[in-house]
């Protein structure tokens, strides 16, 4: 029996696990994927405190882990299938394991929406990717397209002027979500063309992307735009759907919680970007994993 199981290991998560660690309980982390979340899939983080010349995502989230492991926490790698409560207890089911804990704080985090238009699906891994730091490189000095406005795709497009000659970036209104930094750093590339008001309608290409059909949306006119990649970051959804009816979630799916990270369900928690809150940050998931942890323990003391 663990005193508390964490699901994720992302920023959050792993935050979670440094204050258990710390806090000397007996604590397992699970993680379905890579150790580290979602922003390994971002280069360098400049927003971090404490590093005024950024630091890349893989060696914050590599101490990150480090500083967990050496309290003794342990992580590994298994996706969680079901939480279930058994009396005042959970059982946590993965596909080959199951583990009961105490306690269960939720740092799933989120994965990328889709823009749900016809050639997507069919040409994902075939030009159309949802992460430039995995698959920029392939586009030395070619043409892509960028679908987005917010942080995400502004950090993206930055990194792809790395590699590709052009890059189109599209976005559905006439001005960016992303921070006013990242604006002004691609309004000065001169490889970057943001194409304004335009939605996409189709991705074009049989074996690989060719093309992408876009309309305008104030005149309604339809343009073919010739590009050899698509890169989408229309925002993330939460990773929740493990969690059945279990706790409270909202229309969305993200994880309802009071300040001090407590679900609807006594004795579960979550944290980080899976969690419904206003600021979706590396340092704000953190955050969320250290207050989930002093709530989880207050909790367990209380079971004693
Ligand atoms: P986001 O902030 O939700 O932005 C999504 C963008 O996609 C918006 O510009 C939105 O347009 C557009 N969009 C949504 N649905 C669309 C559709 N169906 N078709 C076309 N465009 C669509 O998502 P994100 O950029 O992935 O960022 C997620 C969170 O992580 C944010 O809180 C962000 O601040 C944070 N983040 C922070 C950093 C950083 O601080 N370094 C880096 C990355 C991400 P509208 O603008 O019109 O809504």
């Amino acid at each position: 029996m663990y005193d508390l199981l964490i699901i994720g290991a992302g920023p959050a998560g792993l935050t979670a696990g440094l204050y258990a660690g710390r806090a000397r309980l007996k604590a397992l982390i699970l993680e379905k994927l890579t150790c580290g979340g979602q922003i390994l899939l971002t280069e360098t983080v400049e927003n971090y405190p404490g590093f005024p010349g950024g630091i890349s995502s893989s060696d914050l989230m590599g101490n990150i882990e480090e500083q967990v492991m050496k309290l003794g926490v342990k992580i590994l790698e298994e996706e969680v299938r079901q939480i279930e409560k058994i009396g005042i207890f959970w059982r946590i089911k993965t596909r080959e394991n199951q583990y009961d804990a105490k306690a269960v704080v939720i740092a799933a985090g989120s994965l990328p929406k889709t823009l749900e238009v016809e050639g997507e699906k069919h040409l994902t891994g075939k030009g159309v990717s949802y992460c430039a730091t995995c698959d920029g490189p392939l586009y030395r000095n070619k043409i892509v397209a960028v679908v987005g406005g917010g942080d995400t795709a502004a950090e993206e497009v930055l990194f792809l002027t790395r590699f590709a000659a052009k890059i189109f970036l599209i976005h559905r209104r006439s001005q960016l979500r992303a921070a006013e930094i990242l604006a002004q750093r691609l309004k000065d590339n001169i490889k970057v063309k943001p194409i304004w008001n335009a939605q996409v309608l189709a991705i074009l290409g049989n074996e690989r992307v060719e093309g992408l059909v876009i309309k305008d949306v104030n005149s309604g006119n339809e343009e073919t735009i010739l590009c050899d990649g698509v890169f989408i970051y229309v925002g993330r959804a939460p990773d929740t759907g493990f969690l059945g009816n279990l706790i409270k979630l909202d229309e969305h799916g993200h994880i309802i919680t009071d300040e001090a990270m407590r679900t609807d369900e006594p004795g579960i928690f979550a944290a980080g970007d899976c969690r419904k809150k206003t600021f979706r940050q590396v340092i704000t998931a953190c955050s969320d994993g250290a207050v989930a942890l002093y709530s989880a323990q207050q909790y367990l003391e209380g079971l004693k």
